[in-house]
């Protein structure tokens, strides 16, 4: 289980696919990638390994220059290609991987299908995107401000990245028990599980702590705890070779 994200300047797809393949001893049975192609979310996802994954994507590599790429470890839904990362909102709006678990997952579930949401995958993470969802629409606030309200109320363990059909050249970010290392380069940013994926790009990297949550932009990382105050990111230079 790993996750990877970039966004800047060069062609995303690429940059995450070998950075899959650097966590890829970290063991996982699927991957899977989202990217934001002139404001359509394309996700391709594949149970297997991340060749498998190249597979499906073909000769035909997205073009775009943000992204977030996943390999899944199940928890919650066996593994095959449905339950693989990312998973959409059900309007399609917001794409995301999960590393962790939901513990009350069930109970949100229950919740939603009440509202009509319906799932795709037997996963914990998809009642997160839609739960997140649901909470933005009904609140009429920013994804930002609806990760907040949906992290004070869930239970368990997680990295999660998040992409949005209408911020072109933002990912959000948030971490509470599982691993979530951001790389700074010029105009642009790396994130990862470990700091593997980017260290060929930049040795200057964040970690970020639980509780904590990031905006990345090419030329912005924004720190903040889950109440909406502003940290100051301490950067560190990696003195590690690949
Ligand atoms: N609980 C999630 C699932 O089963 C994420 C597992 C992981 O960390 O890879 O899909």
């Amino acid at each position: 289980c790993g996750i990877v994200g970039y966004v800047g300047s060069k062609p995303a797809y690429p940059v995450l696919i070998s950075g899959l393949k650097r966590l890829e001893y970290r063991g996982y049975d699927s991957a899977g990638v989202a990217l934001l192609v002139d404001g359509n979310l394309q996700v391709f996802k594949k149970e297997g390994k991340v060749a498998a994954l190249e597979g499906v994507v073909g000769e035909q590599q997205p073009l775009s220059k943000i992204g977030i790429g996943h390999t899944r470890w199940a928890t919650h839904g066996e593994p095959c290609d449905r339950n693989a990362h990312p998973h959409l909102s059900n309007d399609g709006s917001i794409a995301m991987i999960h590393n962790g678990i939901i513990e009350n997952y069930a109970q949100l579930k229950a919740e939603l299908e009440k509202k009509g949401y319906t799932f795709a995958s037997d996963t914990d993470s998809e009642v997160l995107v839609n739960f997140i969802a649901d909470i933005r629409m009904n609140n009429k606030c920013s994804l930002e401000e609806a990760v907040r309200i949906a992290l004070k109320r869930i239970t368990g363990a997680y990295v999660i990245l998040l992409l949005d059909n209408d911020m072109p050249d933002t990912i959000i970010a948030a971490r509470k028990g599982s691993p979530l290392v951001i790389g700074v380069g010029e105009n642009e940013h790396f994130l990862g599980s470990d700091a593997s994926p980017m260290l060929a790009y930049t040795k200057d990297v964040v970690y970020i702590n639980d509780y904590e949550m990031v905006i990345v932009r090419p030329d912005e990382l924004i720190l903040k705890n889950l109440v909406n105050e502003k940290l100051t990111p301490f950067v560190q230079r990696l003195d590690l070779d690949l």
